[in-house]
């Protein structure tokens, strides 16, 4: 899997769609920069290998949207092995768009809605919403480190992200734990033996 950070800091996402996000991160892209994450061969000459469809469930203006988006696949002319090519916009293995659950995370920590209320709005269950809520306090933790993680609480990380002059670098995070950040450790295993 060949993942590409470069989106949120240009945009203000807040107000597109997860679709025309997703469509104008495809236009842009340019595969050949990228190098190959299973052999490392820098600059390959990627080929075009396949499409596949996966859901993207986003939250737009107050409602829950779900996309039906279409994903290249690309071949490493080197090694042989094929990768999806994912923006940050989308968690790995989880429908959910990232924004998604930082969105739910928020009305969590704002205190403003019961977590019954959370649910309703965002069509989840219970037990999803304490899931998302155990790995983004682990997920925070590792990125922060334990004693910045101790003086930032989960609200002011998470507003960070709505920030124009957003601090976390979502690549960093991804080359210190070589998972994305909010991506699940059941995903990670399954995603192990064949590396997207
Ligand atoms: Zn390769």
């Amino acid at each position: 899997m060949i993942r590409v950070f470069q989106l949120f800091c240009k945009l203000n996402f807040q107000i597109v769609s997860a679709e025309s996000l997703y469509n104008k991160f495809m236009a842009e892209i340019d595969p050949k920069k990228h190098s190959c994450p299973w052999c490392n061969t820098k600059n390959p000459d990627w080929k075009h290998h396949a499409d596949y469809e996966r859901w993207l469930i986003s939250f737009e203006g107050g409602v829950v949207v779900p996309y039906r988006l279409e994903i290249s696949r690309y071949k490493c002319p080197s090694c042989g092995h094929t990768h999806a090519i994912l923006p940050e916009s989308i968690i790995p293995y989880q429908c959910y768009s990232f924004l998604f659950i930082i969105a739910v995370m928020r009305d969590y920590y704002t205190r403003a809605l019961t977590v019954a209320d959370i649910c309703t709005k965002y069509n989840i269950s219970v037990s999803t919403l304490y899931s998302w809520k155990e790995l983004f306090l682990r997920h925070k933790k590792l990125w922060l480190g334990l004693l910045e993680d101790a003086y930032t609480s989960s609200l002011d990380f998470l507003d960070s992200f709505y920030d124009t002059n957003f601090r976390y670098d979502l690549e960093e995070f991804f080359q210190l734990v070589r998972i994305s950040f909010l991506q699940g450790a059941s995903q990670m295993k399954k995603a192990h033996p064949a590396p997207g």
